[in-house]
């Protein structure tokens, strides 16, 4: 299993989860990306970044909002093809 970062977190990108994941598999690139990714492969579903949060964004892969279903996928994707993922955000959220 994996943490999900959904959608509260774009434009948000708090990074207090960031500071508590044990084993550093939250990432972006910085102003490159409006919302931060989970590595599934490197997720310990710890459970450790969800609580620190201060949108809410962050659910275990198994408990995740119907509307947010989309967001595991997502989260992957930025891994393996970056562009493609900060596109798929960028039509959800258009950049300020
Ligand atoms: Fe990191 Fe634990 Fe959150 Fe996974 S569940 S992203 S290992 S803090």
């Amino acid at each position: 299993m994996t943490y999900v970062i959904t959608d509260p977190c774009i434009g948000t990108k708090d990074r207090s989860c960031v500071d508590v994941c044990p084993v550093d598999c939250i990432h972006d690139d910085g102003d490159e990306d409006q919302i931060l990714y989970i590595d599934p492969d490197e997720c310990i579903d710890c459970g450790a970044c969800e609580p620190e949060c201060p949108v809410n964004a962050i659910f275990p892969e198994d408990s995740l909002p119907t509307e947010s279903a989309a967001f595991t996928e997502l989260n992957a994707r930025w891994f393996k093809d970056k562009a493609s993922a900060r596109a798929s955000v960028d039509q959800l959220k258009p950049p300020a």
